[in-house]
């Protein structure tokens, strides 16, 4: 979470960072700060709330206009959500500033040092500690003391510092969590925690890699690790355009990107789909044709949202491709010893790359000798680096916090993979050119949803008072029953549960009373009668039903209190429609309810912290 810039460079950095800051506030909000260095002197102002009320705060603030400073934006791990516990921190000696990203998770050893021999804290981080620890160890040289302070702390950490004592000098490093230098043209660097705060400057960056630790002076910049070893890292093109961050025209970035959907899906399928061969096309996948044949097990891991597309790639994987697969929170699968047996695939699901969990259980995969798959949409995130190989959703930065076009994206992408092996096994030409072409129409359809958004929107505010929501769905659609249901807690703070249909009558069932909003995903599929059962047995107790039926189904009428339409689709696909109607209603109940949809409460975009 969180997010950082610094600037070294000629211009006045205020500007560059607070525009910056504000493109990375989907990362974190609760409290934002800024260190500038001006004539040799160090100015440092720190806000709860948004970047805007720390705009505010230095408006027209003399030692605020110096041409090196760093920035943040901060999701509170350490320490309530206070001016004091805002970054940046800074040490009691040498006039040291430092933003973090991370957790130092021996900080109470530290301090416990850092006091003894004299220091007192404002705040009550962590990160405070990494700073009087560089002032601690400071004698004159910033790199080496960022160094050594480094080499006591264990966590994860991105870190910008700057120093009073070195007007010229900035020092970021990383272990962990993500951080990128953006090389300028005129002896400026923008350093980030990704890449939309540094793409208005330059698109040339350096991923720093894990104990990288980078000094820039306006003359250039030299990386080592953190005993000092230089290093020659590769200087990367960022794959990232100006106009896919900005709103254009739409209220909210999660309703942009809902509607953007059609245009993931065709992004993500471009050139995978090889119509006259029958067969999907993954080039990321290719060297590892061999392990994907003789592959006896798949375990997808995720969190959250990504979890929930990992489920649906389950059903496939197993339908269409006849693998053993299981899915499992990243979280729970590092810390419970899993066995893994040969020939086993490990897939990590995350939009970001960057899911600290979701990282923390491919390490542990490898480990164990599987062989390991990223699905990620951020190219070059340390999830797509340490995978031995994956697939790229290519759906564009997702900015909404509510994960909406990336589900789509990971939805495709693990069909896709599912196609993949499946031919490899035992799916024919045709049997996957017939899934390739329902694989095709699916932007269209999406569109046919997205027409009847008004309509959604109605359906939507009438139930929009109720404070507790059941998401039901079976098959194919249990996962998308889940994802319903935390749409619409992320983002309206409604209390929703999702879960399969068939489980309601097994304890869930006492929760239903008059008038209550009961969601059922009704597309017709092998378990459509069964569905309609289980809402009579919701009606027959005073629920309200929703349904998502498919179009021409006029029965379901009969059902149901108020029906949004989905085209026609075969079952493994049905997901990436009957989602739509979902994140609509999800997103329109947010705002009846006067919801910032961007910056839901609590939460935060990529979860880089354990
Ligand atoms: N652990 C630090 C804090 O709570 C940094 C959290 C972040 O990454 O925003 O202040």
């Amino acid at each position: 979470m969180c997010g950082i810039v610094a600037y070294i460079g000629s211009k006045v950095a205020r500007p560059i960072l607070l525009e910056g800051l504000k493109r990375l506030e989907y990362r974190g909000y609760d409290s934002a700060g800024i260190a500038i260095i001006q004539n040799g002197h160090l100015s440092v102002q720190k806000k709860i709330g948004r970047v805007a009320n720390l705009e505010a705060a230095i408006e027209g603030k003399p030692g605020f206009d110096g041409s090196l400073g760093l920035c943040h934006t901060r999701w509170a791990t350490h320490g309530g959500v206070t001016d004091f516990n805002a970054h940046p921190h800074t040490d009691d000696r040498h006039g040291i500033a430092l933003v973090h990203n991370g957790i130092i998770e021996n900080y109470s050893a530290l301090k416990t040092y850092l006091q003894e021999r004299g220091h007192t804290f404002n705040s009550q981080t962590d990160t405070e500690v990494l700073a009087m620890l560089i002032g601690e160890l400071y004698e004159g040289d910033l790199e080496k003391a960022v160094q050594g302070a480094l080499r006591e702390v264990t966590g994860a950490y991105a870190i910008a510092v700057i120093c009073e004592k070195e007007p010229d000098v900035l020092v970021c490093a990383r272990k962990g969590s993500p951080l990128l230098v953006g090389i300028g043209s005129e002896n400026e660097y923008v350093v980030a925690s990704d890449g939309a705060a540094i793409i208005a400057h330059t698109a040339r960056a350096i991923h720093l890699d894990d104990y990288n630790v980078v000094k820039i002076t306006r003359e250039g910049f030299r990386t080592t690790d953190i005993h000092n070893t230089a290093l020659s890292p590769k200087v990367q093109q960022l794959e990232l355009e100006l106009e896919q961050i900005e709103l254009g025209g739409f209220q909210h970035f999660m309703l942009k990107e809902i509607f953007e959907q059609p245009k993931s899906v065709r992004a993500c399928l471009g050139g995978r789909m090889d119509m006259r061969e029958g067969r999907v096309v993954l080039g990321g996948l290719a060297a590892f044709a061999k392990d994907l044949t003789k592959a006896k097990r798949v375990i997808l891991t995720a969190q959250g949202t990504a979890l929930h597309a990992a489920m649906i790639g389950r059903y496939m994987l197993e339908d269409l491709a006849k693998i053993t697969c299981t899915t499992e929170y990243a979280s729970e699968f590092r810390y419970r010893n899993p066995v893994i047996e040969e020939n086993t695939i490990v897939v990590a699901v995350s939009q970001s790359g960057e899911t600290a969990d979701t990282l923390a259980a491919l390490h542990e995969a490898k480990e164990r000798g599987a062989l390991a798959l990223g699905v990620v949409n951020v190219v070059g995130s340390s999830i797509a680096r340490e995978t031995d190989a994956g697939v790229y959703l290519r759906v564009g930065p997702e900015i909404g916090v509510a994960s909406t076009k990336a589900f789509i994206g990971q939805v495709t992408v693990l069909s896709l993979i599912s196609m993949h092996i499946a031919r490899k096994r035992f799916m024919s030409a045709d049997q996957c050119l017939d899934m390739m072409r329902e694989m095709e129409a699916i932007p269209a359809k999406i569109e046919r949803i997205l027409e009847q958004s008004q309509r959604i929107k109605r359906i939507t505010e009438k139930y929009v008072e109720r404070e507790n929501w059941l998401f039901l769905g079976r098959g194919y659609n249990y996962p998308t029953a889940l994802e319903g249901a935390l749409k619409l807690k992320e983002i309206s703070y409604i209390h929703a549960e999702g879960m399969p249909a068939a489980e309601m009558k097994h304890g869930p069932i006492a929760l239903i009373n008059e008038g209550l909003p009961a969601v059922f995903i009704a597309n017709k599929g092998r378990q459509y009668e069964k569905v309609m059962s289980n809402i009579q047995e919701v009606r027959s107790r005073g629920g309200h039903v929703i349904a998502v039926a498919t179009e021409g189904d006029t029965e379901i009428n009969k059902h149901a209190q108020d029906v949004m339409y989905i085209p026609e689709v075969c079952e493994p696909l049905s997901p990436m429609l009957a989602v739509v109607p979902l994140q609509l209603m999800a997103y329109y109940a947010a705002v009846a309810r006067g919801h910032d949809v961007d910056k839901p409460r609590n939460l935060a975009k990529s979860v880089t912290v354990e």
